[in-house]
């Protein structure tokens, strides 16, 4: 069987299911090949910022957010050695908590419905590539063995961060930051309801927050290179180094989710776009780029990338002229930095400062503040505000409360050497991200001489 299609989708991920229905919707004639349509039970993807339950909004999509006990998510309560503070998201917005499975059934039960969208349950193996130009996939169905081709205009790579095909397409390299185990902590009474938990915890911070209403999602940052496996050792470090560490009301759920010991362990990647442009072909979601989680901004980026390709590509008209449809996806990796820079800069540069003893003190005393010192960094990681100068004013004004922080208990060489490897660590943590992002040459250069002049 051939189907002969305008685009063809690798994936129905949360990228490909939301630009499945978009397109179809556009009155693109769309088929998606995805490897298992059944419900999966992940860790990833659970915290939907503000800016991306926008984006679903402005696609006409928020209706996947309903039927499966969402919650509501607020603000972030953050905790550091014994005290707390809380920041609402500004303009009363709110993200989402949920299970990632139960969501994502959503986005693909309103891909199904379009009648513009063919879904075959099936593995793609191989991109067609002729004269230089893809032109679309070879997949092999669930319960065959014999591989099937779909031949479209352009064909839409989104298989997730083990991606197959990135290789071929992107200069990137895959790097590994961190793991983060995850757990479900059951009838668990968080501190502040509605809230995501940020602990700023030791040697690395850990996550909670609802995911239903009766289940609290809880993810344990593992800064090693190698990730953490069940064992007695894993225990008696979840019990005597993080169990200490945690609201004393949350104990009792933390202990029970010791016992049932039903852990889930991801990698956490670095992977900034560097696509590698090819007639006939893009690629989206995490497959092209991948941050931190620690401030779940993932979907978020997945989604406003649906948002901006699948207008470009409803503006083409007709993807069968190459020469149109090479603008619309040159267009699409040129300016997605203006969207995401934001989020994808924060999440790393955010890890990083919970790398480093200094920084992590003065970031958490900087929003304690209050007032625009928490609501403008929290416009930021809510993705509400996309605001590049923004997020790195308030970045390097972080370092400058940590050296003022330092210099109240006197000045002396050992206040100096600290003040100066704050500088030195800060500019070294934004600067190649910044980088990553295309940045204006307002900031580009004064990082890069920041980064001569402080090695
Ligand atoms: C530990 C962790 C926690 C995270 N938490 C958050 C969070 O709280 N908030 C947030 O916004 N983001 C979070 N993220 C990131 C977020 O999950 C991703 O950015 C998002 O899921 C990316 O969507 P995607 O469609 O690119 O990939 P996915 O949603 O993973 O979809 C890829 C799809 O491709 C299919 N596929 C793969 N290969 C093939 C093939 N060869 N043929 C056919 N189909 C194929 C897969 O089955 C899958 O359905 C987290 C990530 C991690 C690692």
């Amino acid at each position: 069987m051939k189907i002969e299609t305008d685009v063809c989708i690798v994936g129905a991920g949360v990228a490909g299911a939301a630009l499945a229905t978009y397109l179809g919707r556009k009155n693109l004639r769309v088929a998606v090949v995805e490897k298992n349509m059944a419900e999966r039970d992940v860790i990833i993807g659970e915290l939907l910022q503000p800016g991306g339950v926008e984006m679903l909004e402005k696609m006409g999509l928020q209706d996947v957010l309903n039927g499966y006990d969402a919650q509501p998510v607020e603000g972030y309560a953050l905790f550091m050695n014994g005290e707390q503070f809380t920041i609402r998201y500004p303009y009363g917005k709110s993200g989402r908590g949920f299970r990632n499975g139960k969501f994502l059934q959503q986005l693909r039960a309103a891909m199904l419905r379009e009648p513009n969208v063919t879904v075959t349950e099936g593995t793609v193996t191989n991109l067609i590539e002729e004269n230089g130009k893809i032109s679309g996939v070879i997949y092999t169905p669930k319960n065959s063995d014999s591989p099937q081709e779909i031949r479209a205009a352009l064909t839409v790579v989104c298989d997730g961060m083990f991606s197959a095909f990135r290789e071929k397409l992107s200069a990137s390299e895959k790097k590994v930051t961190s793991y983060f185990l995850g757990l479900i902590l059951k009838n668990c009474p968080l501190p502040y309801k509605n809230y995501g938990h940020v602990v700023v915890a030791e040697p690395s911070p850990f996550l909670l927050y609802p995911i239903n209403s009766t289940e609290t999602r809880m993810l344990i940052d593992f800064p090693w290179p190698e990730p953490p496996r069940k064992s007695p050792e894993l225990t008696d470090y979840l019990e005597t180094k993080i169990a200490p560490q945690l609201p004393a009301q949350v104990l009792p759920s933390f202990r029970e989710a010791l016992r049932e010991a039903k852990f889930k362990v991801m990698p956490n990647h670095h992977i900034p776009a560097k696509p590698l442009q090819k007639s006939g072909v893009v690629l989206l979601g995490d497959s092209l780029n991948m941050r931190h989680p620690l401030t779940g901004g993932g979907m978020t980026v997945a989604l406003t990338d649906v948002k901006h390709l699948g207008d470009l590509l409803a503006q083409a008209g007709n993807l069968a002229n190459s020469q149109i449809l090479n603008q619309a996806i040159a267009s699409f990796y040129a300016n997605r930095h203006r969207h995401n820079a934001t989020i994808n800069i924060l999440a790393d540069a955010l890890y990083g400062v919970m790398r480093n003893e200094d920084l992590k003190k003065a970031c958490y005393e900087y929003l304690r503040r209050g007032g625009v010192y928490a609501q403008e960094p929290i416009s930021i990681l809510s993705a509400i505000s996309r605001d590049v100068n923004l997020l790195l004013s308030h970045f390097f004004a972080v370092a400058l409360y940590g050296i003022r922080q330092v210099w109240r208990s006197g000045l002396s060489s050992n206040a100096l050497k600290r003040s100066r490897n704050m500088l030195r660590d800060a500019v070294h943590i934004v600067g190649p991200l910044v980088m990553n992002e295309r940045p204006s040459w307002k900031w580009k250069y004064p990082i890069k001489a920041g980064q001569l002049i402080l090695r």
